[in-house]
């Protein structure tokens, strides 16, 4: 029986599709006050288990057809990962079928899946939509002028992109399509930004990496990670994220929250919780 479910929201129909996963560690969190918190929150999780990190990808079911927010890692990291295309076989969506995919971010386990390991395009009649800020970032700045950290995946955003030539739609802020609009959400990447999904009820966000570790994030947002290019700006969109959507009631489809990714933010005393949403 296959494991994978879709999530009705309103007039919406969402499928987490499951990359696979892959182990983070207290060493990814430098500064020595915030590991030393990080210690106690991830051994009251439960330990090391709360330090691995799934990976979704999600698939709306539109009228028009299937579209994809962000597109697995491919190829381009561990074993463990790169089995979105498996997900979607498994519900009977082909790649072809896939028109639009709307990237929260480049980085590769959000597009890694765009190509096979060989560089070939595996959605090949589909547009990429993704910000303005984060296209202009990674496809415009001089790489003499990134970070050192940017600049280290520059080869595998080519082998990744370059076969989409032409297909790269950029953004501005709210822009997208009919009910579906992106919103910056900086720091994770300049121009990282959530997708916003109008349901008919309370919308959809598709926030890509808000948050990295539950145990840690939901607990004390304002850890900062490697992962993060600006981990202050991080911090502070993940603060005033977590605050919206708790207060809104709007459903988070994440791309690193525990299974099954989507569901709600509650705010309980001084810190928040995640709550699945329950399968239609
Ligand atoms: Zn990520």
């Amino acid at each position: 029986m296959s494991s994978i479910h879709r999530y009705k929201v309103g007039r919406i129909e969402i499928t987490p599709l499951l990359d696979g996963d892959l182990d983070s560690s207290l060493d990814r969190i430098p500064d020595p006050t915030d590991r030393a918190a990080a210690v106690k929150l991830i051994e009251a999780a439960g330990g090391d288990k709360a330090l691995t990190m799934d990976c979704f990808a999600f698939l709306l079911h539109l009228p028009e057809g299937p579209v994809l927010i962000d597109a697995g890692t491919g190829s381009m990291m561990t074993a463990r990962l790169g089995h979105m295309h498996e997900r979607l076989a498994e519900i009977g969506v082909a790649a072809e079928d896939i028109r639009t995919i709307y990237l929260t971010h480049v980085h590769k386990d959000h597009f890694g899946g765009l190509v096979d390991a060989d560089g070939r395009c595996m959605f090949p009649n589909a547009e990429i939509v993704l910000h303005e800020v984060e296209a202009a970032f990674w496809f415009d700045t001089p790489p003499e002028h990134l970070p050192e950290r940017a600049r280290g995946t520059l080869a595998l955003n080519a082998k990744a992109f370059g076969p989409y030539a032409g297909r790269i739609r950029r953004v501005k802020e709210g822009g997208g399509a009919p009910g579906i609009a992106a919103r910056l959400a900086p720091g994770h990447t300049p121009g990282h930004a959530a997708w916003i999904i109008e349901t008919g009820e309370a919308p959809i966000v598709a926030w890509g990496d808000v948050v990295h570790l539950a145990a840690l994030h939901l607990m004390r947002p304002e850890t900062a990670m490697i992962y993060d290019l600006d981990p202050a700006t991080a911090a502070k969109t993940r603060r005033s994220m977590l605050k919206w959507v708790a207060e809104s009631g709007a459903v988070v489809a994440a791309a690193h929250l525990d299974s099954p990714g989507i569901g709600h933010i509650h705010h309980e005393n001084d810190h928040y919780r995640f709550v699945p949403l329950a399968a239609s």
